[in-house]
């Protein structure tokens, strides 16, 4: 039997095709084809660099083989295989290897983010329906401006796929891929975008979806798709992600923070929950970072929802009022926050700027400590029983 080794993998059911890691790799050991993206066993030398760029912890995989999965099965790769019984794990060296590791994987996992899990009440996602070789063709069929700043143009693009399945669940994202070709004379790879509207549809009982999209400068996608008119062709990968999902359970309660675009899962979670529950208590919180009330997406309808179903918390870092990010309104509101840390059918998510992670960490911790509690230990649990979400780029 050949000597145990560790090896690296990517979850093709949680990765969400956003190729950071492919981008971030210092070597090249990373990959993909038309489905998966994958680890090149021969060439990772475990630097760890894709850990922490990875938006949801499926780049955080790893097992102890004999002979290591080939490029080719990982390509194949639905699910990701369980970790086979081996008789050398008890090898020194691996245990050695093994210490290393571990040492660099705190390291790569200092981050808020790390490895998430689905609430355990979600509904099944579908992942990776549609892919670069066979996209979807959508048809655009409305885009409109969410923002009033005249430079902070953030769009709500609705794509109709017609009779082409699209079992989009609120949190889950999908990929536009922008016509034309790179500098090398390739296709373009997706852009990911996270739906912002529930499983439904945008419109109920219509199979289509909406996303949140700001431009931004020189923006290959962002500005091919701001500035799409209705009835243009758009080819869609997805959808990916399997863990930033909604629990669902009703009586789950739900803590969202989010900075800009980030918005987009929280409409998606707040739709749902107004077409599940209706007028009745939603059990939701959200604190929404903006620059300013003009350049705060769905500033007009979030402004309509009732506080019953919704407690909102808008906050604003260049307002006419002093700056303020959302941690430092989580702090005002540190008994609302306690509250719900403290509840164990609270599901907190995150999702935005990644400079964000750090701040809304030390909220946290403060307001943990307030009720004689360590963050680090109640994150663990909530991570682990899928009721910790964080997505940021
Ligand atoms: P933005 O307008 O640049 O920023 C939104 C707000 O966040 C501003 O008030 C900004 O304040 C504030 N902010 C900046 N640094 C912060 C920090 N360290 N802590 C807390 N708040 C901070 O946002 P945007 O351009 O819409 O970008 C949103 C981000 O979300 C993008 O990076 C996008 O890629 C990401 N996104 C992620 C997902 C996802 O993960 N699924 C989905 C959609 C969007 P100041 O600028 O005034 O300092």
């Amino acid at each position: 039997m050949n000597k145990p080794v560790k090896q690296h993998l990517i979850d093709p059911e949680i990765c969400i095709r956003c190729y950071t890691c492919e981008m971030t790799c210092p070597i090249g050991a990373i990959q993909h084809d038309d489905n998966n993206v994958v680890v090149d066993p021969d060439i990772c030398n475990f630097c760890m660099d894709c850990i922490p760029v990875c938006p949801t912890g499926s780049i955080d995989e790893w097992r102890v083989v004999a002979t290591p999965y080939s490029l080719e099965q990982q390509f194949e790769f639905e699910e990701l295989p369980e970790q086979e019984e081996l008789e050398g794990s008890a090898d020194g060296n691996l245990e050695a290897l093994d210490d290393a590791m571990a040492a660099l994987l705190a390291e790569a996992h200092s981050g808020a983010g790390g490895k998430s899990s689905a609430p355990k009440s979600a509904a099944k996602p579908s992942v990776n329906l549609y892919n670069l070789g066979k996209p979807a063709t959508a048809k655009v069929q409305g885009n409109y401006r969410l923002t009033d700043d005249p430079s902070h143009d953030v769009r709500h693009i609705i794509l109709d796929f017609g009779g082409q399945p699209m079992p989009a669940l609120e949190g889950q994202s999908i990929g536009i891929i922008p016509p034309g070709q790179d500098a090398e004379g390739k296709p373009h790879l997706p852009r990911l975008y996270s739906v912002s509207s529930p499983r439904d549809g945008e419109r109920p009982g219509y199979n289509n979806v909406s996303l949140t999209i700001k431009r931004e400068e020189n923006g290959l996608c962002s500005n091919y798709v701001c500035d799409l008119k209705p009835g243009d062709e758009v080819q869609v990968t997805g959808p990916f992600g399997a863990t930033f999902l909604l629990p669902d359970d009703p009586e789950a309660r739900l803590l969202m923070v989010c900075t800009g675009t980030g918005s987009a899962p929280m409409r998606a979670f707040t739709m749902r929950r107004q077409r599940t529950v209706g007028g009745k208590s939603g059990g939701m919180t959200m604190f929404f970072g903006a620059r300013t009330p003009e350049s705060l997406p769905y500033f007009g309808p979030l402004k309509k929802i009732p506080a019953a179903l919704l407690d909102k918390h808008l906050v604003y870092s260049r307002g006419e009022g002093p700056k303020e990010y959302v941690q430092d309104r989580m702090m005002v509101e540190e008994d609302k926050v306690a509250d719900l840390i403290a509840d164990p059918k609270t599901h907190i998510y995150i999702c935005g700027l990644r400079g964000m992670e750090e701040g809304v960490e030390k909220a946290l911790t403060n307001i943990a400590e307030s009720i004689g509690q360590q963050w680090v230990a109640m994150r663990d649990v909530m991570r682990e029983e899928g009721r910790y979400h964080v997505e940021t780029y």
